[in-house]
């Protein structure tokens, strides 16, 4: 069976898979053997009092066999040579993610960026946190990724009307941002990261 379990636990026994499932056959009054894995669907970190908690709400595989949490499939064309071409301007986040659905839907997506392509953007913003020199082209607003590529790349929002989050989230996995953003309470992907996924 599997079975919706709670928990509330210190940080490094959140972070140990063994440890979590010794709680989880304590709270299912199951034989630790009978634990044969968890999804945590979701999970957030409660650091209001003294000792610093994680909550965890988790997926917990009992008395049956584990399944990899199952990932969305996108079917990305190839439309290398697609008769039907779109012209996107600018690679930012609307640009890309237009272009990728462009791409499912078998058209050509074709992206005009004005800045530098996202490793270049690098030495320009070097210049600009060292010596204050603003490029007007390729700056933290203006190139590959769009603005924001070099932040810490919060992804959090209080918006739930436009659009399947999580299938946007799986897209950045997809891409090589980490699995954790599926389940966090707060996700971010990570400072410097961002510019990995705009060039996977
Ligand atoms: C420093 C910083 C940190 C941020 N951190 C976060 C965060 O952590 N989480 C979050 O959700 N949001 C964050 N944001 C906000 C987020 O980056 C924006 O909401 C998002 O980038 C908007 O996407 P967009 O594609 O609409 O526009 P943009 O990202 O602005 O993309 C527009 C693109 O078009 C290009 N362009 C402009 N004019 C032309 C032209 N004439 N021809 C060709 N190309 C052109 C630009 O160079 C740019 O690449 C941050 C923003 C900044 C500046």
């Amino acid at each position: 069976m599997q079975q919706k379990i709670s928990l509330k636990l210190l940080p490094s026994e959140a972070a140990d898979e063994a440890t979590v499932k010794k709680y989880i056959a304590s709270s299912a009054g199951k034989k630790l053997q009978a634990v044969t894995g968890y999804h945590i669907s979701k999970q957030s970190i409660d650091a209001r009092g003294k000792n610093v908690y994680i909550n965890l709400q988790l997926n917990a595989f009992i008395d049956e066999p584990f399944i990899e949490r199952t990932t969305t499939h996108f079917n990305f064309k190839k439309v290398s040579a697609a008769a039907k071409k779109v012209l996107i301007i600018g690679a930012g986040p609307a640009g890309l993610f237009a272009a990728l659905k462009l791409i499912e839907a078998g058209i050509q997506p074709i992206i005009i960026e004005r800045g530098k392509d996202v490793r270049a953007r690098r030495r320009d913003l070097a210049a600009l946190n060292k010596e204050g020199i603003v490029n007007p082209e390729s700056n933290y607003c203006f190139g590959e990724g769009g603005a924001g590529t070099y932040s810490d790349g919060k992804l959090y929002t209080r918006s739930n009307k436009r659009g399947d989050i999580n299938r946007i989230l799986q897209l950045f996995v997809k891409f090589g941002a980490p699995e954790s953003i599926l389940y966090d309470a707060h996700p971010h992907i990570g400072t410097n990261k961002l510019p990995h996924i705009i060039t996977a």
